[in-house]
C-alpha cells in the first residue's frame, strides 16, 4: 500500500481514537484540561495533515490549499487560547480567542471563494442564485433563532453582544460559501464531499453551541459538541489527503448547473423554510416577524422565478440551436421563411432562398469515418457563416443540406451570393486531422415576390436538382415563372 492510502486509513483511526476519549473523559469527572486533551490533539494536528496532503499530492494551484492550512494553523492557536481562558478564568470579550477564531473565518471564507472562482471561471449565474436561496433561507433561521434572541438578551453587555452575534454571522457566511461551492460546475468527488460535510458540521455544532449558550446562558462543555467538532476537522483532513485535490480545480465536463433531482429537492427545503418558520413560531406562540418573513418570501419567489425563466430561455436556445454546428435548426429556418414570406406577402419584397447540398459526402463518411465527416460539416457550417454575413441567416436542414435565407434579396444578388459561399467553400481543402480534403457544395436558388414557404423551398430544391445533375460543384437559379405543373425534379 502506498504511504498516502496507508495516511488516508489511518488519520481516521486517529480520530476515532480521540473521539471516543474524549466521549469517555466526558462521562467520567476529569478536570477540564485533561478533558481538553484529545480535542486539542485532533485541533493541532489537523494543519499538519492538510500540509502532508499538500506536500504529498502537490495540487496545480496550491494558493486554496494553503490559504486553508494557515486557516486550520490559527484555529488550532484560537482552540488553545480558548483552553488556557476558559482554565484561567474571564476574560473581557472579545478574547484573544475570539479575534483568532474571526481570522480563521476570514481565512477559510478566503479558501472557499478562491475554490469558487477557480473551479467555475465567468459568474455561472444560475449557480449562484441557488446558493442565494439557500443562503436566504439559512439566514431567516439564524436570524429567528439566534441573533434576535441574542440581541434582546437585555442583560448582555454591548462588547459581549456583539463578539456572541458575529459567530453565527461568520459561520452563515462560511456555510454560504460551502453552498456556493457545491452549486458550481466544478468536478464532483470525496474532496468536494468532504469538505462540505466539514464545513456544514461546523455550522451544525457552532448553531447547536450558540442555541445552548442561549438557553443556560453559561458556558458549554458537553462532549457531543466536541466530538462533533472533532469529526469536523477530521472530515477537512481527509479532504487534504485524498489524491482527489489534485483536480479539485478543474471545471466538471458533466455536471452542469441545471435542475437535478437533489438541487431541486435542496431548493425545495430552503424555500419551504420562511413559510415552516412562521407556521412553528405560530404554534409555538412565538413572536412572528412579519415583515421579515414576508420580504425573505418575496426574494425567494423572485429568484425561483429568475432561475425559472432562465432554464426556459436555455430549453429555448437548445431547440433552435444545432449541436453540431452550432448553426439554427430547420425549426427555427421553417419558422423564420414563414414569418418572411407572410411580410413579403404585405410588402412586395422578394424573398430569396438557398439550398446547399454537399457534394459526395458519402464519401468523406465511408472514406475518412463519421468523426471527420462531422468535421466536415463544421467547417463548412463556419464558411457558409462567413461568407453570409452581411445578405442571410444560415441553418442547418438536416444531414450534410444547409440553408440560408436572404430577405430583401432578388435573383441577381441571390445568385451572387450563391457564388461568394460556393467559393468560400471549395477554395480551401479541408483539415480532417492531418488529411486535407477538396469540399465543394452545389447550392439551388429562388428568388420571388410573396412567395408561399412550400413553393419556394420546392423551386430552391428543384435548382439544387439541377444543379447535381448538371456535375455538381455550381449554383442554379430557379427560372423566375411558376414552374408548370407535371414537372418533376431530376432524382
Ligand atoms: P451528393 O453529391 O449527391 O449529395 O452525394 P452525397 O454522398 O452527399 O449523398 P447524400 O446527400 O445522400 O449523402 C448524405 C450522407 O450524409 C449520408 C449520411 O450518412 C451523411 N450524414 C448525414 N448527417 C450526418 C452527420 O451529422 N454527420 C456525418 N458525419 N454524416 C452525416
Ligand atoms: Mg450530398
Ligand atoms: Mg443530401
Amino acid at each position: 500500500m502506498r504511504r498516502d492510502q496507508w495516511a488516508a486509513l489511518t488519520w481516521p483511526g486517529v480520530l476515532a481514537v480521540c473521539v471516543a476519549l474524549r466521549v469517555y473523559l466526558g462521562a467520567t469527572d476529569a478536570p477540564y484540561l485533561v478533558m481538553s486533551i484529545p480535542y486539542m490533539a485532533v485541533s493541532a494536528i489537523t494543519p499538519v495533515v492538510v500540509l502532508i496532503g499538500i506536500l504529498w499530492h502537490r495540487p496545480p494551484h496550491r494558493a486554496g490549499w494553503f490559504l486553508l492550512f494557515a486557516a486550520q494553523v490559527v484555529y488550532a492557536i484560537a482552540d488553545g487560547m480558548t483552553v488556557v481562558s476558559n482554565w484561567l478564568g474571564d476574560f473581557l470579550e472579545p478574547t484573544p480567542a475570539d479575534v483568532a477564531y474571526f481570522l480563521y473565518y476570514l481565512l477559510l471564507s478566503a479558501a472557499v471563494l478562491l475554490f469558487v472562482r477557480r473551479r467555475a471561471p465567468g459568474w455561472d449565474i444560475p449557480s449562484g442564485v441557488d446558493a442565494l436561496v439557500v443562503a436566504i433561507s439559512a439566514g431567516l433561521l439564524s436570524w429567528v433563532y439566534i441573533l434576535q434572541p441574542l440581541t434582546a438578551d437585555s442583560e448582555l453587555p454591548l462588547n459581549a453582544k456583539l463578539t456572541q452575534a458575529a459567530y453565527p454571522v461568520l459561520d452563515l457566511m462560511v456555510f454560504i460559501l460551502a453552498i456556493r461551492l457545491v452549486m458550481g460546475t466544478g468536478t464532483r468527488g470525496p474532496v468536494l464531499y468532504l469538505l462540505l460535510g466539514s464545513m456544514s458540521l461546523m455550522f451544525v455544532v457552532d448553531t447547536a453551541y450558540a442555541v445552548e449558550g442561549i438557553a443556560d446562558g453559561s458556558a458549554v462543555t458537553e462532549s457531543y459538541l466536541d466530538a462533533m467538532w472533532m469529526t469536523s476537522l477530521g472530515m477537512l483532513g481527509s479532504a487534504a489527503l485524498h489524491p482527489g485535490i489534485r483536480r479539485f480545480d478543474q471545471r466538471s465536463d458533466t455536471a452542469l448547473p441545471d435542475a437535478s433531482p437533489a438541487r431541486l429537492a435542496v431548493l425545495a427545503v430552503a424555500v419551504l423554510m420562511a413559510p415552516g418558520v412562521q407556521f412553528i413560531q405560530w404554534l409555538r406562540g412565538e413572536p412572528i416577524s412579519v415583515p421579515l418573513i414576508s420580504a425573505a418570501c418575496a426574494v425567494m419567489f423572485l429568484l425561483v422565478l429568475a432561475r425559472m425563466s432562465g432554464l426556459v430561455a436555455a430549453q429555448r436556445r437548445a431547440a433552435v440551436t444545432d449541436s453540431l454546428t452550432g448553426l439554427h435548426t430547420r425549426r427555427h429556418f421553417t419558422h423564420a421563411l414563414a414569418v418572411e414570406c407572410r411580410r413579403s406577402s404585405r410588402t412586395g419584397h422578394g424573398v430569396g432562398l438557398l439550398v446547399i447540398d454537399v457534394d459526395h459526402f458519402k464519401r468523406v463518411n465511408d472514406g475518412y469515418g463519421h468523426p471527420a465527416g462531422d468535421r466536415v460539416l463544421r467547417e463548412v457550417a463556419r464558411r457558409l457563416t462567413a461568407g453570409s454575413r452581411a445578405g442571410g441567416a444560415v441553418a442547418r436542414y438536416g444531414g450534410e443540406e444547409f440553408v440560408v435565407l436572404a430577405p430583401h434579396t432578388g435573383p441577381g444578388e441571390l445568385m451572387a451570393l450563391a457564388e461568394r459561399l460556393r467559393t468560400e467553400v471549395s477554395g480551401m481543402p479541408v483539415d480532417v486531422g492531418g488529411e486535407l480534403l477538396a469540399v465543394t457544395v452545389s447550392i439551388g436558388a429562388a428568388a420571388r415576390t410573396r412567395p408561399d414557404p412550400e413553393s419556394l423551398m420546392r423551386a430552391a430544391d428543384e435548382a439544387l436538382y439541377a444543379a447535381k445533375a448538371a456535375g455538381r460543384n455550381r449554383s442554379v437559379l430557379s427560372p423566375p415563372a411558376p414552374l408548370a405543373a407535371g414537372r418533376s425534379p431530376a432524382g
